[in-house]
């Protein structure tokens, strides 16, 4: 969009002039807290426009980005077939609250691409794991949920919970607002721990609903399930009476055309899809089997609904990204995430920095972990023994560099179609000086 030249030579005052203005009027200045840059420190930027593989702030700063919205942005920012289709829909009106067209045409697309019967369309990745969870209670008649340490599904009750001490404990209340008793039908487990997984089945099992996993976990950094654990999850709920389901609002549609259910082949009882289906407008989706998808509201007793659920621009965006979303484009996504981490794990390599590039299909994360100490990051834990100091030295040096990583050690990067030559060669031109920067950060000076 601009000359490459300084990147990100413009300043920021433009940026914290918008940040003061946002924190008078919103909790922490923004609206969804990893925005806020806690875990680096310093201003988010405010961006104001955003086309193909790049990122332009308020002050005119352009950036290479790999966050991609967390995920939506599958094609690049602005798309043009995805805008004129978009335009279309808002111009024929926005929202009528009856049934439409694009809702039917991107269930069979989704239907088409995964294994499930059944999709029911919501507005965020939240509802949708906390939809399929209040759908596997009625389907069951059972309480209890387990979810794994480390795993995010969104700011559902009943999955802000943490582990207790004990491996087999009930969930202790994540954050303030969370009740004793929302969190005590959660049991929390440490990821990749077949053993266990085995311990709370055996313990509860008669009271087991469901067991909830994201299909490969991206909210701890890339941490791909171990050969066969979701198969081992799948069974163990069936031998329990309970449903598998599989938490695909960040890996649906992005680490293959139905998602990682592409990559192990597992069958899951319900599935959450968000993110890439909603082509960067708020729109997400669970879905199953049909015999338990039948038991919702109005075909079945379980009560679920949505003003907003299949919006038609929503829908339209969605369907236009994922019929756009064709083979080609995941192949480009696997070399293109493999090119950009190789390329910062050579620089980082070259300086001495400690770390470990991990992938969970075309998701991945440069972990700031010692590989003398943790050879592969199995679980939330061994995710916690990153130098995180050395991350946030890192992530500032690529801001200045003109590349926009995730604000948090804690999270995978995200590439997309529109990540050309020109723009891994950008990411290429800011990574020694980071890596330099990373190499020299003292553990001093936390900013938590
Ligand atoms: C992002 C995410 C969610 C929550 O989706 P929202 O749309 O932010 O509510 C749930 N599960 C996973 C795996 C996610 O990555």
């Amino acid at each position: 969009m601009t000359e490459p030249g300084t990147p990100a030579s413009r300043g920021q005052r433009a940026s914290e002039a918008l940040f003061e203005r946002a924190q008078a009027v919103t909790p922490g200045g923004v609206n969804s807290p990893v925005r806020a840059f806690r875990a680096v420190g310093g201003t988010p930027r405010f961006v104001t426009s955003a086309r193909g593989p790049y990122l332009r702030d308020a002050d005119g700063n352009e950036y290479v980005d790999l966050i991609g919205s967390w995920g939506p942005m599958i094609l690049g920012h602005a798309h043009p077939e995805v805008v004129a289709a978009v335009t279309a829909a808002v111009s024929a009106g926005t929202s009528y609250g009856t049934p439409t067209r694009p809702e039917v045409e991107l269930a069979e697309e989704i239907v088409d691409r995964t294994p499930i019967d059944q999709v029911r369309f919501v507005s965020s990745g939240t509802e949708a794991t906390m939809s399929s969870i209040r759908l596997a209670r009625g389907v069951t008649g059972r309480a209890k949920l387990v979810k794994f340490a480390g795993c995010y599904h969104g700011h559902v009750d009943a999955l802000l919970a943490s582990a207790g001490s004990g491996v087999a404990t009930f969930g202790l209340p994540d954050t303030p607002g969370v009740t004793g008793a929302q969190a005590s039908d959660t049991l929390v487990v440490p990821y990749n721990d077949r053993a266990a997984v085995s311990t709370v089945f055996e313990r509860y099992g008669d009271q087991i609903a469901a067991i909830i996993t994201e299909a490969a976990p991206g909210n701890m950094g890339a941490v791909p399930p171990e050969e066969g654990f979701n198969a081992f999850l799948a069974q163990t709920a069936h031998q329990h009476g309970a449903l598998f389901i599989s938490d695909e609002v960040m890996t649906g549609f992005r680490v293959t055309r139905s998602g990682w259910h592409g990559i192990d082949g597992v069958v899951p009882d319900l599935v959450t899809f968000g993110k890439v289906m909603g082509g960067g407008f708020p729109a997400a989706a669970f879905g199953g089997k049909a015999s338990y998808m039948e038991r919702l509201s109005p075909s079945g007793p379980v009560y679920q609904a949505g003003t907003l659920a299949g919006n038609p621009v929503a829908t339209t965006a969605g369907l236009t990204t994922l019929r756009l979303a064709t083979s080609e484009v995941y192949a480009h996504l696997d070399r293109t995430a493999a090119t950009i981490a190789g390329i910062v794990s050579e620089a980082l390599s070259k300086e001495g920095v400690p770390h470990l590039p991990q992938f969970a299909g075309n998701l991945f994360s440069i972990f700031f972990v010692d590989p003398a100490e943790v050879p592969r990051v199995r679980d939330f834990d061994d995710a916690r023994t990153q130098a995180q100091h050395r991350f946030r030295a890192f992530f500032h040096a690529m801001l200045d560099g003109g590349v926009h990583l995730p604000p948090s050690a804690f999270e995978v990067w995200f590439v997309s179609a529109a990540h050309d030559e020109e723009a891994v060669e950008r990411i290429a031109r800011a990574v020694p000086a980071a890596a330099r920067t990373a190499a020299a950060a003292q553990p001093d000076g936390e900013a938590g």
